[in-house]
């Protein structure tokens, strides 16, 4: 390891979180290297980022686009290893020489690798929420076995994080509850009866936040709230009804907690992935993180608002699916990830991403066996992904 730095391994390092994070990184070449960079299969800008970062390692999805990419630096002079395959994820997410592996593959794909980074004790920047919906009770398992440091980034949690103590076993006793912030999307005020008609390139654009594209459907529909809903359960291990929800379009207000006593504390800033990235990278201290201030004198106000249930039903998934048994949330995971794909490629309307989730939840019921190893719990995942493909050949014949 390079002498007192953080050694980085960044997990989906051409995405939105993964771009964000290596910003950051670039500001304080005094704290951290970069050991690792993966992505599925943006070759293009994965080389750039290995002719920026010179990273031991670099990972692909398939191993004819490592072998490319592998050429290609040579041909630069770049000595990055290029490997391939999920297998490699979990090498890198385990090895030795990384202190610090940032999360950031978005769906199911990335748990494996989250779980070996749990496993390994690494300091484990949890981006990637449908990891820990899907791995639940065995996820958390791993962070405490491990002796991980778990530290969020999804924005609301790390929100929520700021806000309480650094000691864990504190939080029970002060927390009543916690509400995430939801922006409500792009279609806060559509007509819901127009909502049939809304096509891929409406659906990603979100008034404040620029993210992947799946995980702005998520925030199209709101069942990325429900995602981050469960997500809270299991970071922060409240009941179900712990965790509320309000939607607040200006999304200055990040989460905030809600003490015993009623006090409430809540974390604001602008909405940059930057900030929230900064925190788990340097926690407990703070860095400099690029993103620009909160203008408090031009602000037109702060709002709330409930979730409206007709508008946004996969929101309401997430406490049936908690209060289900354990395992109905890989299930839900599983469908949405299915139903999102199918959306995006054209295949279904916006509307039928719900239908698809809630009929694969009441297809697919979970067991305790489910639920033994992650290797069960991907079977379970798989078996619900054929399910939902079952159910949007139906939508679509
Ligand atoms: P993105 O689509 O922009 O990037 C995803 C990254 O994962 C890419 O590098 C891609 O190559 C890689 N990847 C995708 N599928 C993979 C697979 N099967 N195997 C290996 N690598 C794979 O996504 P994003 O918006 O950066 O989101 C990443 C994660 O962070 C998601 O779980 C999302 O919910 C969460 N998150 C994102 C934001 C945001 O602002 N974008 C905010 C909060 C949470
Ligand atoms: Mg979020």
């Amino acid at each position: 390891m390079t002498h007192g730095k953080q050694l980085l391994a960044v997990l989906g390092a051409t995405g939105s979180v993964g771009v964000n994070t290596l910003e950051v990184v670039a500001r304080h070449p005094d704290r951290f290297g970069v050991f690792a960079l993966t992505a599925l299969s943006r070759v293009d800008l994965l080389e750039q980022q290995c002719v920026q970062w010179k990273p031991r390692y670099a990972v692909l999805g398939e191993a004819a686009a490592a072998k490319d990419l592998q050429q290609r630096l040579r041909a630069q002079g770049v000595a990055t290893e290029v490997l391939s395959g999920p297998r490699a994820l979990m090498e890198i997410a385990a090895h030795p020489d990384v202190t610090t592996v940032m999360a950031a593959i978005v769906g199911a794909a990335g748990l494996e690798s989250c779980v070996a980074a749990a496993r390994a004790g690494k300091r484990l920047l949890l981006a990637n929420k449908e990891a820990l919906v899907v791995g639940g009770r065995l996820f958390m398992n791993a962070v405490r076995d491990g002796a991980a440091m778990l530290l969020p980034i999804d924005s609301e949690h790390s929100a929520i994080f700021q806000c309480l103590p650094e000691d864990r076993s504190a939080w029970p006793a002060r927390i009543d509850h916690i509400v995430l912030t939801a922006s409500g999307g792009p279609f806060r005020t559509r007509p819901p009866a127009s909502l049939h008609d809304v096509t891929p390139a409406e659906a990603v654009a979100h008034p404040n936040w620029v993210m992947g594209r799946k995980i702005s459907v998520d925030s199209a529909t709101m069942m990325n709230k429900a995602l981050e809903v469960i997500e809270a359960r299991w970071l922060f291990e409240l009941q179900p009804e712990q965790v509320r929800v309000v939607i607040h379009p200006q999304s200055v207000i990040h989460s905030m907690v809600v003490c015993r006593d009623h006090s409430v504390l809540a974390q604001l800033g602008t909405p940059d992935m930057r900030v929230p990235i900064a925190y788990g990278l340097a926690f407990p201290e703070r860095i400099q993180s690029g993103a620009s201030q909160l203008d408090f004198a031009a602000m037109q106000g702060l709002s709330f608002e409930p979730a409206d249930r007709a508008r946004f039903p996969g929101l309401y998934l997430a406490w049936d699916a908690l209060k289900a048994p354990e395992g109905s949330a890989a299930v839900l995971n599983a469908a949405n990830e299915m139903a999102v794909a199918a959306f995006l490629d054209g295949e279904i309307r916006f509307t039928d991403i719900h239908r698809i989730n809630e009929e694969t939840i009441s297809a697919v019921l979970p067991t305790a066996a489910d639920n033994a190893s992650i290797a069960d719990l991907l079977a379970l995942d798989a078996r619900a992904r054929t399910i939902a493909r079952q159910l949007i050949e139906r939508v679509t014949c």
